[in-house]
């Protein structure tokens, strides 16, 4: 028969080969291409063609079954259409990795650990090191045994052990989210309503909108315990998972949810092509974040994707915030979705205690004002920790000569270096490139270099200074490299082992660490400069994460140092989430942007400039001519907010128009335009749909 092969090429479409083997739709084949021979999965399959000789033949048939069942290529044909990205890539994007390599797709069931009633009474107790750390892990969630030993460095043996002593014990498989027996509350009125009006079948979209402590967690697991209850399976994404990360562990979990084992699946972005027979339900955890979008390659949404599964399995989807991204908002406010608010915190929490502290002219030791410094001192004297946010790695951002005004820059971006001083060296934080940190000014070879600005290095320095009895912790990525050891630090978090933590932005994520009194972010005027129109919406997005980590189980404060404390921005301190997202909703609309208009970015890249540029205003003149896009607006070209990064010259061209419908009608034959004229550019143009970052 005559078979057509999606293969993981940068090649539109599929090939046909011919088969000898029956062979299903969904199964993955190795066959011939180019020279070697390539992993690719059947899209389709003509049972009578004739051989007119022409075709190759599949070399291996390596899947009884198919891997992929129908509705789930009926959802990436639909993302290869929607992205305008090769459907060979993006049935890639759907497989794990070993799949990918052509691993067989048996298994052997993975072994889940969960904590105990004892377990927990241990934890309460006098109880350190690794064993603290591994049953503060099972806290809140069962684990993969893999990914258990992995981020803890324990053996099998250690975990049975802990068994033995009646701590920990074995499950055959996910159980799904499992709420600690004592913290399992009754729900209050709002949760009762919210729960009450989710649907149970049939496409709805639904947004809770719940402040941090407001309970969605709770309503997630009674809505997914009712979901299963007749054995159907629900699809739980998240913007990061914690500890499922190995790729043996999410190669268990992929397979045991085909078979229809699993009830629950967890997972970040790709989670949203998992093949499950019997899905009832999706919900989205945390919606608004920006991990769900993949920036580069098959640039997709998985929320997006998601909305799209739901709506095609006739299932409905829940998606939660305490911060709903503007898209959101949009479908809510227009009618289309279901909006539900959780306004009150759960009983046992209280709001934080907020100080907006005003930087211009204020005295600060190290970028700590006098007064933050004083309330990280009595939160040190009450046990608790104290979490500080900067959101930039490395000592200095800038090393600069007062006697020539010579700025270290690097040679391959428009960007400065930053200064590294625990590495003598100079980094670019855009492109890798180092050098050594000169001791001299490289153009004058006077001595008067200078170190300006803060990064997490210098702040762990002068915080090192002001609190040399504190245990320290800096979670960047540069003090943690692999996930791994990011897990191994969060545990040690978790387990109290640690007073101060101060790092990055990507800490501010739903991680739940309970002795938590005190959280400032150091200098929130970074985000108010940002040149991206979604900045201010970032900036009041984390103002509120940030809000949300400090006293989930007591007093807590926060802390923000600005310069510009009259920015409307931080009225999100104060009032409803739902209240700045409405400003920020009609400053949009005033500026034709989304999500009252929808945007497709071409994005060019050359090693000269001119070439970049030009290549778009002919893409946009030539397919003008041609009739494509007439109603659209073009914006551009313009050099890239960074026009140089990595040595490549990057210009954009967006393309608008009032809606997504109205831009997807004819952008399939702007890219084949684009596909025709390209070899004749020999310039690389990627086509980002929806794009989350002007880049
Ligand atoms: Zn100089
Ligand atoms: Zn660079």
């Amino acid at each position: 028969m005559r078979v057509s092969v999606a293969v993981p090429r940068p090649l539109a479409g599929s090939f046909d080969y011919l088969c000898h083997e029956p062979v299903a739709v969904g199964a993955r084949v190795r066959v011939p291409f180019g020279r070697g021979q390539v992993i690719g999965v059947v899209v389709a399959v003509a049972p009578d063609a004739l051989d007119d000789g022409s075709l190759k033949t599949v070399a291996r048939v390596l899947d009884d079954a198919p891997l992929l069942d129908a509705p789930l290529l009926q959802l990436l044909h639909f993302a290869a259409r929607y992205y305008q990205h090769p459907l060979g890539e993006v049935v890639q994007a759907a497989l794990p990795k070993l799949l990918r390599e052509g691993r067989a797709a048996t298994r052997d069931l993975p072994r889940y650990w969960r904590i105990t009633a004892a377990g927990r009474a241990a934890l309460a107790g006098r109880l350190g090191g690794k064993q603290a750390a591994v049953l503060s892990a099972l806290h809140e969630n069962e684990q993969l045994e893999a990914a258990l030993r992995a981020a803890h460095h324990c053996g099998a043996g250690w975990l049975r052990d802990l068994e033995k002593r009646g701590w920990l014990e074995a499950r055959a498989h996910w159980h799904g989210l499992d709420a600690p027996a004592a913290a399992a509350p009754t729900l209050n009125a709002e949760q009762t309503a919210a729960l009450a009006a989710l649907p149970d079948r049939g496409f709805t979209a639904t947004l809770l909108d719940g402040v941090t402590g407001s309970g969605k967690t709770e309503i997630y697991i009674r809505w997914i315990e009712h979901l299963t209850a007749d054995g159907g399976q629900v699809l739980l994404l998240v913007p990061e998972i914690g500890l499922v990360r190995t790729l043996a562990a999410r190669l268990e979990q992929w397979l045991a949810v085909r078979a229809g084992d699993a009830q629950v699946l967890v997972g970040t972005r790709s989670a949203v092509f998992a093949p499950c027979p019997a899905l009832r339900g999706i919900i989205i955890d945390e919606e608004h974040d920006a991990a769900y979008k993949q920036q580069d390659g098959f640039r997709y949404h998985a929320r997006d994707l998601a909305l799209k599964r739901a709506q095609q399995a006739g299932i409905p989807i829940l998606l939660g915030s305490a911060t709903p991204s503007l898209e959101s908002y949009h479908q809510v406010w227009r009618g289309h979705w279901q909006h539900l608010r959780l306004t009150a915190r759960a009983a046992t929490t209280t709001p934080p205690a907020i100080h907006l502290e005003n930087m211009d002219g204020a005295a600060a030791s190290g970028g700590m004002s006098h007064e933050l410094i004083r309330a990280m001192r009595r939160t040190l004297a009450d046990g608790g920790q104290t979490l500080l946010f900067l959101n930039r790695r490395g000592y200095a951002p800038l090393l600069r000569c007062d006697a020539c005004d010579w700025h270290a820059a690097c040679d391959a971006c428009d960007a400065m270096l930053t200064v590294h001083t625990a590495s003598h060296r100079l980094q670019c934080h855009h492109c890798g490139r180092e050098q050594p940190l000169p001791t001299r000014c490289p153009a004058c070879h006077s001595d008067s270099l200078h170190m300006l600005g803060l990064g997490t290095q210098r702040l762990e320095q002068s915080v090192a200074r002001q609190f040399p009895q504190a245990r320290l912790l800096r979670i960047d990525s540069d003090s943690y490299t692999t996930s791994r050891q990011f897990e191994a630090a969060l545990a040690q978090v978790q387990a109290g082992e640690v007073d101060i933590i101060l790092g990055t932005q990507w800490l501010s994520k739903g991680h739940h660490f309970p002795r938590l009194h005190l959280a400032a972010v150091v200098d929130a005027d970074q985000a108010l400069y940002s040149l991206d129109y979604r900045g201010e919406e970032r900036l009041a997005q984390l103002l509120v994460q940030v809000g949300g980590r400090a006293g989930r189980e007591s007093q807590g404060q926060i802390w923000i140092q600005t310069r510009q404390p009259q920015h409307p921005v931080f009225t999100v301190l104060n009032s409803p989430y739902e209240d700045t997202a409405r400003r920020l909703y009609e400053q949009r609309a005033r500026a034709q942007l989304p999500p009252h208009r929808a945007q497709v970015a071409l994005l060019a890249r050359h090693t000269d400039a001119e070439r970049a540029l030009q290549t778009l205003a002919f893409t946009r003149d030539g397919a003008q001519q041609a009739g494509i896009g007439q109603n659209w607006q073009w914006l551009g070209p313009a050099p890239a907010l960074m026009p140089r990064k990595d040595g490549q010259h990057r210009a954009h061209l967006l393309v608008q128009a009032d809606s997504r419908a109205a831009l997807q009608k004819e952008l399939p034959q702007l890219t084949a335009w684009l596909q025709a004229q390209g070899k004749a550019f020999r310039v690389r143009v990627a086509v980002d749909v929806d794009p989350l970052w002007l880049e």
